[in-house]
């Protein structure tokens, strides 16, 4: 049986970068670069005050205060057509150019207006270059100021946008079929009868799905039955992800990956020490499409997708790094794991006096969602270990849902 971190690698190993496309700038949000993008300005594009107040020449006011004559007023969006002599200043606006000749701008809180404006008192002296962000210091026309496999965060977006790009190279994000399988499962607009269940999991897996950037789509659910399987992994196989849950557990397994074989699916493991979610199926399609098969329990479903699936996508969608976010935290109350598996604990964590803690939460079994709705990550319990103590520093691996909560 493959390890969780076997099961990683050879999942990321199977997967490729999905292809190329060139998308609006409002929608590449949470995307990844796939161009070097170089600016076609030079930035800032002139010598910019960062401040209201007045230019001078800093030598002119080294000796503080000094009475300078008033030669203009610069707002921003206009350019200077004068340059500064000696004992001269120029009313300036924030963003506005300075004019040839100044090298300072003192702010208007340390000067005073004399004679109705037309002559100013610097009150105290400033440096060269204080209050100005010099022409090209942030980047020269022609430079790479993004590099290709960025992640496009909003700040990425600004300087897209500052460099004129109004449509990206992107790469493509993954369409995700999800499928859920199994005769108890009504929908969720249905009253369960006895001895059925609603489907959860296609809710969960397409809000996952979507939460890490693809673009996700329902299946329904299929009836545990060949020709049902057939007839929906005909669709389900179109897509570049194929999430299907339920059916790969010892009792279902067998219909599950005999139709698998009469797809040509190649299957490159289909259990993996790690709990919850023993059952897990990873196969390829003839077409190249990646097929997950996941088990049916809700949190072992979801779990799994955390673990492998996410990363699978972020390698697709070009992300230069495909692991989850992990931290170091403190553990607040003793934990067994009794599974001689990697255990995936659904758990709180916080930071609270520079360090994280951890609270595994008191689940009552893979089918829990109750409890497991309460979680923002989880505790990593190593294969090795039957106790993990109070006050141990374990490993725990966040979700999204921490950054957002
Ligand atoms: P299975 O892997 O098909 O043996 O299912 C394991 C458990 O998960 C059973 O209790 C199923 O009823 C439950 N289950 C399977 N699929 C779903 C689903 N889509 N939504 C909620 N529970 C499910
Ligand atoms: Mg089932």
């Amino acid at each position: 049986m493959l390890s969780v971190r076997q099961a990683l690698e050879t999942a990321l190993r199977q997967t490729t970068r999905l292809p190329v496309e060139s998308i609006p700038l409002l929608e590449s949000a949470g995307r990844v670069l796939a161009e070097d993008v170089i600016t076609d300005v030079d930035m800032p594009p002139f010598p910019r005050s960062t401040m209201d107040g007045y230019a001078v020449r800093s030598e002119d006011v080294r000796h503080a205060p000094a009475r300078l004559q008033v030669a203009g007023m610069i707002p921003a969006g206009s350019y200077p057509n004068f340059s500064l002599q000696t004992l001269q200043a120029a009313k300036i606006m924030t963003g506005a150019p300075l004019p040839l000749g100044a090298d300072a701008v003192q702010m208007v809180e340390k000067t005073r207006v004399l004679d109705d404006g037309s002559a100013v008192a610097i009150l105290e002296s400033v440096p060269a270059g204080h209050n100005v962000s010099p022409f090209g210091s942030e980047a020269h026309q022609g430079e790479v100021v993004l590099p290709m496999g960025t992640f496009i965060a909003p700040g990425v977006i600004g300087l897209l946008a500052a460099v004129g790009k109004s449509q990206v190279a992107v790469y493509r994000a993954p369409a995700v079929g999800i499928l859920a399988t199994g005769d108890e499962l009504v929908d969720l607009t249905a009253k369960p009868a006895l001895g059925q269940i609603r489907n959860s999991n296609s809710f969960t897996l397409y809000a996952q799905a979507r939460q890490a950037g693809g673009k996700p789509q329902l299946l329904g659910v299929a009836k545990d039955t060949k020709a049902d399987l057939r007839q929906r992994l005909t669709t389900g196989l179109q897509f570049d992800l194929l999430l299907a849950t339920g059916g790969v557990s010892m009792g279902d397994l067998d219909l599950v990956e005999e139709v698998f074989a009469e797809f040509g699916l190649e299957v490159f493991f289909d259990k993996i020490a790690m709990k919850p979610g023993k059952p897990v199926v990873m196969a390829r399609s003839p077409r190249g499409g990646l097929v997950f098969g996941l088990p049916g329990n809700p949190i072992s479903a979801t779990t799994v997708f955390e673990v492998l699936v996410r990363p699978v996508m972020r390698k697709m969608m070009g992300f230069p790094v495909y692991q989850n976010q992990m931290v170091l935290a403190t553990l607040t109350e003793p934990f067994v794991n009794r599974s001689g598996r990697e255990n995936y604990a659904p758990s709180v964590t916080w930071y609270e006096e520079r360090r994280f803690m951890v609270r595994p939460l008191k689940s009552k079994g893979s089918g829990d969602v109750v409890t497991y709705a309460k979680s923002n990550s989880y505790l990593i319990c190593p294969i090795e270990r039957t106790e993990l103590s109070p006050e141990e520093n374990v490993v725990v691996m966040l979700r999204p849902d921490f950054f957002y909560g």
